[in-house]
């Protein structure tokens, strides 16, 4: 983590990148000079098709121009102090992820299809708008919804039944429909400019995935599926550090029984977003309303599990 005085520098600002290789980089997804300071040589010289050597040199004028490189413990110290923490709804949920769902991190929801992904997305959406003391941030939220299951009458009830107003609670969520892989890409890029100009502290991505799975089929498709799923959770790695806010992505997982081979609750993205997430959940129905959750992989957590429930009202706890 770097302290992040980012100063407003423009890609063609950099010594050695022109025009053309600005553009370049704009369209593989590198929008801001942040964004080549944290890449690898060997991405960016791939990338612009230039040398190692080059790209190195590229990289390393650029953190000086933006004034970062070794950052002093009590730098990440004060940059971890910053971290804002999102509640569920459920206090026994909150403790499963340590707090609630916090900034500068990217948490992972993943289940079977009604497991209640796209329900807490909904609560989050609402509980990021109240004030620190009842468990938010005072922030506003974006929604990239690529399955087409956001649904603002269900917000409603839930606003409604917080007490806040119904108007002013839809007016701060905003909202873009994903059509492709490509236009989710595009959409998380244009995100950062969203994020300073509406004050949004939560970025959900309801899912992640499913563009992927359905724009690369076939066993010749794994990689660079992997490969795009990658980068772009680098991105959104990036942006949680960078604007200090939370990221919640969900994830959708078979519980086909007719599948013979491997695990069929594995998630989509598989072992990319294991790495990528600082915290996974897995949800699963139980009885009625109630749903488990199982924090699976987290790099300061303990392993556990906790039941809540999604009631007319939202999430609650049993
Ligand atoms: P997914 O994991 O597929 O995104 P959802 O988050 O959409 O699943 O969860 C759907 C479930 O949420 C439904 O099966 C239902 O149990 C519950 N649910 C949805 N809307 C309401 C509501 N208005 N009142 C109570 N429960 C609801
Ligand atoms: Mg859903």
């Amino acid at each position: 983590m770097h302290d992040l005085k980012e100063k407003k520098i423009e890609l063609e600002d950099i010594p050695g990148v022109g025009p053309k290789l600005a553009d370049k980089l704009r369209e593989m997804g590198f929008s801001d000079p942040m964004s080549i300071a944290v890449a690898s040589p060997s991405e960016l010289a791939s990338i612009l098709e230039i040398g190692e050597v080059t790209a190195t040199k590229i990289i390393n004028k650029t953190r000086d121009m933006l004034e970062i490189g070794f950052t002093s413990a009590d730098k990440v110290w004060e940059q971890r102090q910053k971290i804002g923490k999102i509640t569920t709804g459920s206090k026994a949920l909150d403790d499963l992820l340590g707090g609630g769902v916090e900034t500068q991190a990217i948490t992972e929801a993943y289940g079977a299809f009604g497991s209640g992904k796209t329900q807490i997305g909904f609560q989050l959406s609402l509980n990021v708008q109240l004030p620190p003391e009842k468990g938010g941030l005072n922030g506003n939220c974006l929604f990239i919804d690529t399955e087409a299951t956001f649904r603002p009458d269900r917000v409603l009830q839930m606003a409604k039944s917080m007490g806040l107003d119904p108007d002013k609670a839809l007016k701060n969520i905003y909202v873009a429909r994903a059509y492709d892989s490509d236009h989710e890409i595009f959409l998380i890029d244009k995100a950062g400019e969203m994020i300073k100009e509406k004050n949004i502290r939560l970025v959900i991505i309801d899912s992640l995935t499913s563009h992927f799975r359905a724009d690369y089929v076939g066993r010749g498709e794994l990689a660079p599926r992997q490969q795009k799923l990658n980068k772009l959770l680098h991105n959104l790695q990036r942006l949680a550090d960078s604007q200090n806010v939370a990221i919640f992505v969900t994830n959708q997982v078979l519980t086909n029984p007719a599948i013979l081979f491997g695990d069929p609750t594995m998630p989509i993205g598989g072992h990319v977003l294991a790495h990528q997430s600082t915290y996974r959940v897995y949800l699963r129905k139980s009885s009625g309303e109630k749903r488990i959750a199982r924090m699976m992989d987290s790099p300061n957590l303990p392993p556990g599990e906790c039941v809540f429930k999604i009631t007319p009202d939202g999430i609650r706890d049993v």
